[in-house]
């Protein structure tokens, strides 16, 4: 093997923005096999592997089943691993992570997570197995649920006030 082959390959951004580009990178770099159902690439052999680690230390791993886009249509990939125990979906995004890298000679994302970002709804640190969502003018970052519930209960942002809304699929949208 030629020493200047490139085996690991940086993809957060593809990672934080959709699927599709996840896909891209992962296919010129390795022989993927997935099908596309409707937004979601269902991989056909479990030869992708998914590793979390923290400050250098694995604490998470296991089988990519598919990768999606998130279920409100705002930019961001999610994972669903198998780890033969459960199935776990994982929510990369800019509050939770610090880089994501692709090892291609161990078939293997690897996930740098930080908890950057606190919830503005609960004050908890926002993990990697939380689904994120936004205010859509002030871009407050809290737990999906969180917000989804406070807007539907005081139709308000709670960090900048203004007026939301929440439609019956669960988006937020200026009211
Ligand atoms: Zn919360
Ligand atoms: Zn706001």
């Amino acid at each position: 093997m030629s020493p200047k082959e490139i085996t690991k390959v940086e993809i957060t951004n593809e990672v934080f923005k959709e699927p599709k580009e996840v896909i891209n990178q992962l296919s010129s770099n390795m022989d993927l096999k997935y099908t596309k159902v409707i937004q979601t690439y269902v991989m056909e052999d479990r030869r992708l592997n998914l590793a979390l680690e923290h400050e250098g230390s694995s604490y998470f791993k296991g089988k990519v089943v598919w990768i999606g886009n998130k279920k409100d249509d705002t930019e961001g990939s999610i994972f669903c691993v198998d780890t033969k125990d459960e199935l776990k979906q994982i929510n990369p995004t800019a509050e939770n992570t610090e880089k994501v890298i692709l090892d291609v000679k161990k078939d293997l994302i690897k996930v740098s997570t930080a908890s950057k970002t606190k919830c503005s709804v609960c004050g908890k640190n926002i993990e990697i197995f939380d689904e994120v969502t936004g205010c859509p003018i002030c871009e407050a970052k809290a737990h999906k649920d969180h917000l989804t519930d406070w807007v539907r209960m005081k139709h308000t942002c709670p960090v900048c006030k203004k007026s939301l809304n929440v439609s019956s699929t669960g988006v937020i949208f200026i009211d």
